[in-house]
């Protein structure tokens, strides 16, 4: 009886541990790169310097079809899942393009394509998902607010229910794209905190309709991200019809849990793109830039950080893998998307200070490229959930120690 157990674990196990990649998945990554030829390092680190929306590689990735990875083919995507997705966003991140690459296929894929396809009422996914994927809209994903901060069940912006719809009022902080957005997803409280069923009853997904008038912006000019401006966005008056209501009423937070998952698999994607790119380069430069007679990479003050970025680059991959191919099997996978997501930010960041290191003064200049890796690697350790967050629940929920707040 022991031994057929052994037998059944273990074979439950090697199909769990089958790291062959799906040829179609092997089949996208190459295509991602060879469509990246068209959009080198040289033109993202343009559009960082002059703060530009990337509109050529955002046309291009939408007829290209790269925007509609995980939406449905009945709406023009591919149908494919996060796997696929992550390994999208890894490779456009991964050839240069960077955070802001690795963002417009994530706001298109995530906030626009998977929600609104899985949890939008036919209206909303016929007269948006099809526009989405075609890279004919721009999505925003407005969550965070001034006095709530990390704290969601905080939120204040308010829904009130009228004849056919809902009248929001309110004001989020650092919603990247607003300002040219066409559609936002935003995380609103339609029932008082005080009436509402339960701590997490009482929020609900909503898609605005950006261009009206009661939606207005004002931007942040800040560190990261910087052609994908965040902005403060104020909600005065706003009509939201009956059917852009996302799922059911005062049930948010279950959509956006899985909205936030998905979120987190695709910032470790974009930061594992970024720490690879960040790490070819310093690879690069230490096995040509030649100082007492002989290359730099020779020296082990250079070369074992480099080892150790590539290794935890390496675990983050893994991690991330698993958190995709867990949400894709529509398993829960909130602990390893969290690890995932705060792995591959600190192994990015990590890898991007250790090519400045190695560049040296280079390091510093604007065409080397790593100055952009480093800024925009810092964003994923605080952004979309800072590193406390993540400590917070693995400390809470799967440790079950006490909580502190
Ligand atoms: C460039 C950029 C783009 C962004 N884009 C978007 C977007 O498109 N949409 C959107 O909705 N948001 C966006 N954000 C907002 C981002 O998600 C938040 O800034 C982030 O979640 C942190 O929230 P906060 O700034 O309110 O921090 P705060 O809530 O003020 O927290 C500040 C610090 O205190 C820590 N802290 C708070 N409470 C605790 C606790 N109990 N235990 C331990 N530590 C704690 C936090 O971890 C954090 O480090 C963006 C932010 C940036 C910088």
């Amino acid at each position: 009886m022991v031994a057929a157990a052994n037998l059944i674990s273990w074979a439950a196990l090697s199909v769990f541990m089958d790291f062959d990649e799906r040829e179609e998945a092997a089949i996208l990554e190459k295509a991602v790169r060879d469509f990246m030829q068209r959009f080198p390092p040289e033109y993202w680190r343009r559009v960082d310097s002059e703060r530009r929306f990337p509109e050529e590689f955002w046309r291009a990735a939408g007829q290209q079809g790269l925007l509609g990875i995980t939406i449905p083919e009945e709406y023009g995507g591919a149908g494919m899942g996060m796997v696929e997705a992550s390994l999208a966003m890894m490779a456009v991140a991964g050839c240069g393009g960077g955070l802001p690459a690795g963002d417009l296929l994530m706001r298109t894929m995530v906030f626009g394509g998977l929600v609104l396809s899985r949890f939008g009422s036919k209206k909303v996914r016929e007269e948006y998902v099809p526009r989405l994927a075609r890279g004919e809209i721009i999505c925003s994903f407005a969550h965070t607010e001034p006095r709530a901060g990390v704290n969601t069940f905080d939120i204040e912006t308010r829904a009130e229910r009228r004849d056919g719809g809902y009248v929001v009022n309110g004001q989020k902080i650092w919603i990247t794209l607003a300002h040219m957005a066409d559609i936002i997803v935003a995380v609103v409280r339609t029932t008082p905190r005080e009436k509402a069923a339960s701590r997490t009853a009482g929020l609900s997904l909503m898609v605005i309709d950006a261009k009206q008038q009661g939606v207005k912006t004002s931007r942040i000019p800040g560190m990261a991200l910087r052609p994908l401006p965040s902005n403060v966005l104020y909600l005065e008056d706003v009509w939201v019809p009956e059917e852009n209501v996302l799922g059911e009423v005062d049930r948010g937070w279950e959509y956006l849990t899985q909205l936030l998952n998905a979120e987190r698999i695709s910032t470790a994607s974009i930061s594992i793109g970024v720490g690879d790119y960040a790490l070819q380069k310093a690879v690069e430069h230490a096995s040509t830039r030649v100082v007492f007679g002989r290359p730099i990479g020779s020296n082990q003050s250079i070369q074992f950080p480099l080892a150790e970025a590539k290794m935890e680059l390496e675990l983050a991959r893994l991690m991330t893998r698993k958190a995709a191919w867990l949400f894709d099997a529509g398993r829960e996978c909130a602990f390893e998307a969290n690890m995932a997501a705060f792995t591959a930010g600190r192994a990015a960041y990590k890898a991007a200070d250790r090519a400045i290191q190695t560049l040296g003064g280079m390091g510093f200049a604007e065409e080397y490229d790593v100055e952009r890796m480093f800024r925009d690697s810092r964003l994923f350790r605080t952004a979309p959930v800072p590193e406390e967050m993540v400590l917070n629940y693995v400390a809470t929920r799967v440790l079950r120690l006490p909580r502190s707040f």
